[in-house]
């Protein structure tokens, strides 16, 4: 049997990645782009984040977003292809709901807007403070 490397398919940024083990060449393995992939894996990336203390947000349809954040079609999501990262803390504060333990919670395209919209205020609001912390440094 030939060993080929091993690949896992991120369930957050659906990129492949290597897992650095490798496999037998098996027929019963799918074979995606030559790349031996074996299931589902969090990538470096996306794990490091998590590790970070993210909640990784998937957009999906609006239509098929249900009200706990989890896709009507759990087995096929639609993705709309964005995804984003977000403090656990601020996600709960936010949503006023718990991160599920996987960190990853399913959002619609308008949630992902207000998401949007919340970073930008803070990011206001942060270099407000820098200013007036300048400003009192100055006197
Ligand atoms: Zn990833």
């Amino acid at each position: 049997m030939t060993q080929v490397a091993e690949f896992n398919q991120c369930p957050v940024c659906t990129q492949t990645f290597p897992t650095g083990k490798t496999i037998e060449d098996t027929a019963a393995r799918v074979v995606h782009d030559g790349q031996h992939l074996t299931g589902l894996g969090w990538c470096p990336d996306c794990a490091a984040r998590r590790g970070d203390g993210f909640v990784a947000m998937i957009e999906i349809e609006e239509a098929d977003v249900l009200p706990d954040n989890t896709p009507l079609r759990a087995d096929k999501p639609r993705r709309t292809g964005r995804i984003g990262f977000l403090r656990r803390q601020v996600w709960e504060h936010f949503s006023n709901a718990q991160v599920p333990d996987e960190m990853v919670v399913f959002v619609g395209p308008k949630t992902m807007k207000e998401v949007d919209d919340l970073i930008a205020s803070l990011v206001i609001e942060a270099a407000r403070r820098e200013r007036e912390h300048l400003g009192a440094t100055l006197q």
